[in-house]
């Protein structure tokens, strides 16, 4: 521990952000890091508990608290605290393939399990691990390092996601040839084409893929696998395929008027946006344009928080933002105790957003869609909804959600973008490969990730149901394992 008294000598301070109504401007990452005496300083406010639960990745409660990966974060604050980023990079490189997204995107499960929680701040870790991995790369330390010698193993891989990429990045640093199959015309899966340029930006993703490909990694792009090369072909080219296709079957939402023009899945909306951005500077045009337009987005979660970011960003004259939940507490109830994850309000970046343009925050709780109205072209023009409440029932003894007879009402919508989650993995992928799924769709695996097909493995969100980038780079880790002993017998990795 660096400094015995950094907890109470020190606040959390987080790095500034930059005001939302600049922000909306463009499609930048907006946060700036803090210099590097202050960020000593945040690392200094880690106590290196007895009981280090940030780093547990276990399940409390029911849901996961503490770092999938077991990142060895005490040890790590403790060296930036005392200017030892060098070393603390290896401590990191020990157990996190791609603190360059973690440091990101991640959710900061470690950070919602600090010990800190109980009557302060939590430590600033995930900003902590970005300033990490940063230096890593401005100090010439984040290289190509190429193994030395290679095993004359193949191993191929589909999907090119963090679960792909880090299973890629363990096997071929053990020396095996490894070659990704990706049906997009760029790497990085959701990295890429899911999550929006301002929360990760692309050039961040193309940086280490492109260390990767200088390290051995050989990259297919605009190739799907179960429909331009089959299953077999790709069996007896390679000792060992990995599937990581992701989980990218969208839920839909099957109301009356379902058919209108102007419905569209967030992840067709977002993707159309990251690649015209990238392709043209959005010159080309090919990107769903909301400028001027009333949006409904149906999903309060995170990837509803991301369409409302960019239907902002686009230009959008209205957005509403429907969840069928009621709003959860502001504060952490006396059935949620710390380390568990906190079930609590999150105002995410695209509602803050929507609070300063539009000056109330988008979400409506409790509210679903009972029709799409259309007009006599067929295009959409408004959405009915209506209220719910949670009941009990007697009969299941359990609660569901039951329509307000006489609750509904119309709103205004252009464009409607479904955000309702996602129901496992798709259906020409896992019956090309005749690969067992479970009831969600996901593909069932044993412990060691190997599928009931011999040879054939599958990790991810594939595997897992869409999930976290920190919990696909673990099951890419761990796959890579599971591939590496059943080649050689042993592993390393
Ligand atoms: C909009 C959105 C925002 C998100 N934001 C966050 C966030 O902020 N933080 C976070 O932790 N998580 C976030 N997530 C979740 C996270 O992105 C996923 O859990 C993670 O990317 C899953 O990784 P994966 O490698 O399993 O699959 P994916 O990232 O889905 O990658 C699968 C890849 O496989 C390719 N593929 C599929 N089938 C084939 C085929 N037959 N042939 C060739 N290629 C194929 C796909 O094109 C894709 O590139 C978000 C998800 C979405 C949808
Ligand atoms: S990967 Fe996520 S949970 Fe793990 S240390 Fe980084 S921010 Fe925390």
């Amino acid at each position: 521990m660096g400094k015995s008294t950094g907890f109470l000598d020190y606040e959390r301070e987080d790095n500034k952000a930059v005001s939302p109504k600049e922000r909306i401007k463009n499609f930048n990452e907006f946060h700036e890091a803090l210099p590097l005496i202050e960020r000593k300083k945040q690392a200094a406010r880690c106590m290196n508990c007895g009981v280090s639960f940030c780093q547990s990745g276990m399940k409390i409660g029911g849901m996961f608290s503490g770092c999938p990966l077991n990142n060895l974060i005490p040890e790590f604050n403790d060296l930036i605290y005392r200017g030892n980023l060098e070393e603390a990079y290896y401590r990191l490189k020990k157990t996190s393939s791609f603190p360059e997204f973690t440091g990101r995107v991640c959710p900061a499960l470690c950070e919602k399990a600090c010990t800190c929680n109980l009557d302060s701040e939590p430590v600033t870790t995930r900003a902590n691990e970005l300033s990490i991995i940063e230096y890593a790369y401005e100090n010439g330390l984040a290289k190509a390092n190429p193994p030395k010698v290679r095993t004359g193993k193949n191993i191929a891989i589909v999907g090119s996601g963090p679960s792909g990429l880090a299973a890629a990045d363990m096997l071929n640093r053990r020396g095996h040839n490894v070659t990704v199959y990706e049906r997009n015309d760029r790497v990085g899966g959701l990295l890429m084409y899911g999550i929006p340029n301002m929360k990760l930006e692309k050039s961040i993703v193309k940086r280490k893929t492109d260390i990767m490909e200088e390290e051995g990694v050989r990259f297919i792009t605009g190739v799907n696998v179960g429909r331009d090369i089959t299953a077999k072909e790709l069996k007896e080219k390679y000792d060992r395929v990995i599937l990581c296709c992701g989980a990218s079957n969208p839920r839909d939402i099957s109301v009356k008027g379902r058919d209108a023009l102007g419905i569209y899945f967030a992840v067709d909306f977002l993707r159309a946006t990251t690649k015209s951005l990238l392709d043209s500077s959005f010159e080309d045009e090919k990107y769903i344009p909301v400028k001027g337009k009333n949006v409904v987005v149906i999903g309060g979660g995170d990837t509803g928080n991301d369409c409302v970011g960019t239907s902002i960003r686009l230009g959008a004259k209205s957005v509403l933002q429907l969840e069928m939940m009621p709003k959860p507490p502001e504060k952490r109830l006396e059935s949620n105790p710390w380390p568990e994850w906190p079930k609590v309000l999150k105002t995410d970046y695209g509602q803050e957003e929507a609070i300063e343009v539009f000056g109330k925050d988008p979400r409506e709780y409790l509210t679903t869609v009972k029709e799409f109205i259309k007009d006599d072209k067929g295009s959409l023009k408004k959405v009915k909804l209506v209220k719910l409440e949670s009941k009990f029932n007697e009969e299941t003894k359990r609660f569901s959600l039951e329509e307000i007879e006489g609750s509904e009402y119309e709103v205004k919508a252009d464009i409607v973008l479904i955000a309702a989650g996602f129901l496992g993995s798709e259906e020409y992928v896992t019956k090309e490969f005749n690969v067992d799924i479970d009831g969600r769709s996901n593909v069932m695996t044993s412990d060691n990730y190997e599928t009931n097909i011999k040879d054939v493995f599958s990790a991810g969100d594939m595997r897992r149901g869409q999930s976290l980038v920190v919990w696909a780079i673990k099951e890419g880790r761990e796959v890579a394992k599971a591939v590496d002993y059943s080649l050689m017998g042993y592993t390393n990795l």
